[in-house]
């Protein structure tokens, strides 16, 4: 059985203090869900004081993105050994990534093997923009971005990684997908990559977030489907009664 999987990506919100009050009722609202597995992923001037909030807690921290490199001349990147001082988990290939800086199914590449050589747990995100949806190509576009970004990998490698459908569509713009045309696209698509990159019994046991305007109203039905193994949230993750319920929910 996979366990359920819900992680908050704050982006670039808060400051300090407002990360810290979001911890203090977050932690405790969080607490009696142990039976999932739960993750906020700060910017990073925050992570080490995040990581001192969550000490003696089994909530879990990631990083936004990281470069590939170990260390070097690189003004203004973070290195997965620094993520990995920190986090277990680290967000890579997000949509905003791809856009605005310039990300590839090459880069992603590099910066997943990079973690994994880390012992970090990449969150890996995929999906199509609203074009190559309406183009029909979703499944070309996603099919792509997991062979290319999970390139070369092991079998071993595999079964450490997370997936996250996030139709960028869908992203901060109230418009999820429905539960419907997730589990589609995890079960018709994600799913079908992974097998024929690590086979069928490896390709089961990893878990695939869906993210795309999820809310603790739509979180249930989402969680319902049997591909749906947890969920990237964005803007509902700035909010700790809202991001509980969407954990309570999984
Ligand atoms: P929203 O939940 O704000 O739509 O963002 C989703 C996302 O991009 C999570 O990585």
């Amino acid at each position: 059985m996979r366990k359920k999987f819900v992680a908050g990506n704050w982006k670039m919100n808060k400051t300090a203090e407002e990360a810290r009050l979001l911890l203090n009722e977050l932690i405790p609202a969080l607490e009696p869900f142990s039976h999932v597995e739960r993750a906020v992923c700060p910017p990073f001037p925050y992570l080490m004081m995040v990581r001192h909030m969550l000490e003696g807690t089994n909530i879990g921290m990631g990083a936004q993105n990281m470069h590939w490199e170990a260390s070097g001349a690189f003004t203004g990147e973070v290195s997965p050994k620094m993520v990995a001082e920190f986090c277990q988990y680290v967000i890579l290939g997000h949509s905003e990534r791809r856009t605005y800086f310039g990300e590839t199914d090459e880069t992603v590449n590099r910066k997943v093997k990079s973690a994994l050589s880390t012992g970090l747990t990449p969150i890996v995100c995929v999906g199509e923009t609203l074009a190559e949806n309406e183009a029909g190509k979703t499944a070309e576009v996603v099919w792509r971005q997991i062979t290319e970004g999970l390139k070369d990998l092991l079998p071993e490698e595999g079964l450490k990684l997370v997936i996250a459908y996030e139709p960028v569509w869908a992203i901060g713009t109230g418009r999820a997908a429905t539960a419907e045309v997730a589990q589609s696209v995890h079960a018709n698509v994600v799913r079908p990559a992974l097998a024929h990159l690590f086979g069928q019994e490896v390709a089961g046991q990893i878990r695939i977030q869906y993210g795309g305007s999820v809310t603790a109203k739509n979180a249930p039905e989402l969680f319902a489907m049997p591909d749906i193994d947890g969920a990237l949230v964005g803007g509902a993750s700035l909010k700790a009664g809202e991001f509980a319920a969407i954990v309570q929910a999984a």
